[in-house]
């Protein structure tokens, strides 16, 4: 039988802001000593009072604004009457039926996904199990930051549309300076709810929720593995249990955790301790003004002007520090650039951004303090790469030198005697040469022996120093070797 995948996402992202969500004790991610970053009202004081993080709140709207939501006009927080153990007060403030944002949509390449609604809430502590201990530590220093949820409409079929929702709302969060949302480190955190139904039945199969996905491989990995369980349970003639099942990412397995007898009754009621919200449409229009290119759009004006392949434009668009400092490097290479000139120019660029340059910074951003390259240097390496004054070969070894110490690439080139193209006859002897020291490979190379003028290619870039593109060496040999 045929079955159909239903998937809908709740993702949670903690904020990024100078205070927590209720009062202003840090929200300090880096901290590493616990409990460190907590005040009377974080720790569930008797007789403290909460007061809302307006910053918090504005970031939140600005993700619904950018993600097409309605903005509540009037708002509020609600009571979630929960014992967490790494919450002190004994309760969690969320919000219920009035959610700061809610009916909005991202579109992930073409097909729209439905957003049920955005909310803001707080984070819990965190809960430390020692080894060999029989007890655990509670950390207090997470536990009030600002966190966003966002839950979709059950729109996505496949695990790899899932990632990707994932991926492209976390770039959005690096846009709007919202949250870091790195999922390793738990700032961004994925549960899928998967349910499969029989091809002919209307209504959606029972669903699993699925938790712990710390990074977007396993988002994609643990719903494809639980839409195959699914269907193999429903193939058999049993019934899919509605439960929450975690991930294993050695065994690349989802695993049941409990089982949801009933659904929790949480009995919400509004926040006592917080006046309700009134914001006004001007304000959302504010808001709207302050929005940044977003990744989408960022992602379409990369294709239009400048061309590059869907991978290229790809990285530009989710390092958004690469994108940028590609954009300066572009506009330094000339004004009046011929429309096909430009073309190449650019395209070398983003060639030696993306793949030398990248591998230098190692993950490093192009905005931190120690990075030495101006965009105008940059741009210069590429206009003497492209007039071939340079070969590739040392063009990657003046990019080395700027990357250690910064400085204008022609001057680098003087200064290291890094001669530039040895001058044509030159090189046409040391062709010769190679040609008459190494009989056996030239009769090996008649023979049509490929690997045989990769040889002498390979001799004659050692010959040249590197100087020369292998490109260049290999023509030059090939010319020699017809006559
Ligand atoms: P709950 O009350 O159990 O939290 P919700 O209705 O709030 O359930 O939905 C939670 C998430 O599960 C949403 O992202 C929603 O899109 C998704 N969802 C709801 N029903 C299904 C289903 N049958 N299969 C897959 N996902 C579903
Ligand atoms: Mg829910």
């Amino acid at each position: 039988m045929n079955y159909i995948p239903t998937i809908g996402l709740e993702i949670h992202a903690e904020l990024k802001t100078k205070s927590k969500m209720f009062c202003s004790s840090l929200n300090d991610p880096l901290e590493q000593h616990p409990n460190v970053n907590v005040c009377p009202v974080c720790m569930g004081h008797p007789g403290t009072l909460p007061v809302a993080n307006k910053a918090a709140i504005k970031k939140v709207q600005k993700v619904g604004l950018a993600l097409n939501c309605t903005l509540a006009l009037f708002s509020k927080f609600d009571r979630k009457n929960y014992f967490y153990p790494d919450l002190p007060k004994g309760y969690q403030i969320s919000q219920y039926d009035l959610p700061f944002c809610k009916e909005g949509y991202l579109d992930i390449e073409g097909k729209r996904i439905h957003i049920t609604r955005i909310h803001l809430e707080e984070d819990t502590g965190r809960l430390l199990h020692p080894k060999g201990t029989d007890y655990s530590l509670v950390d207090f220093n997470r536990a009030g930051v600002p966190l966003l949820e966002l839950v979709t409409e059950p729109d996505i079929t496949t695990g790899e549309e899932a990632r990707k929702f994932a991926q492209e709302f976390q770039v959005l969060l690096r846009y709007l300076a919202a949250s870091e949302a790195n999922m390793e480190k738990g700032q961004m955190r994925v549960e899928a709810n998967v349910s499969v139904r029989p091809e002919e039945q209307e209504e959606l199969g029972t669903k699993v929720e699925v938790k712990n996905l710390n990074s977007f491989r396993s988002v994609e990995r643990a719903i494809a593995f639980e839409i195959s369980r699914q269907s193999q349970v429903l193939e058999s003639g049993q019934k899919v249990i509605q439960e929450t099942r975690g991930w294993d990412d050695t065994k690349e397995q989802t695993f049941s955790q409990r089982e949801k007898e009933e659904a929790h009754d949480y009995r919400y009621f509004p926040e006592p301790d917080l006046p309700p919200f009134r914001f006004t449409k001007q304000e959302f229009e504010e808001l709207k003004a302050e929005l940044p290119e977003l990744p989408w759009q960022r992602r379409e004006r990369f294709v239009r002007e400048y061309s590059l392949g869907m991978k290229e434009t790809e990285v530009f668009v989710q390092q958004k520090d690469m994108g940028e400092y590609f954009e300066k490097v572009v506009s330094e290479l000339g004004p009046d650039l011929a429309p096909e000139k430009l073309q190449k120019l650019t395209k070398l660029s983003a060639n030696y951004i993306l793949t030398d340059l990248m591998g230098l910074l190692k993950g490093a951003s192009v905005n931190g303090e120690d990075f030495l390259i101006t965009p105008e240097n940059f741009a210069e390496l590429v206009l003497l790469i492209e007039k071939e004054e340079i070969s590739s070969a040392i063009a990657k070894q003046v990019l080395k030198e700027m990357f250690a110490r910064g400085g204008d690439p022609s001057q680098i080139i003087e200064e290291r005697g890094l001669t530039q193209i040895i001058d044509e006859t030159a090189i046409q002897k040391m062709a010769k040469e190679i040609i008459e020291t190494n009989p056996k490979a030239v009769e090996d190379y008649k023979k049509g022996k490929g690997n045989a003028l990769q040889f002498l290619v390979g001799q004659l870039m050692a010959k040249t120093k590197g100087t020369i593109n292998p490109e260049t060496a290999r023509s030059i040999l090939e010319s020699l070797l017809k006559t």
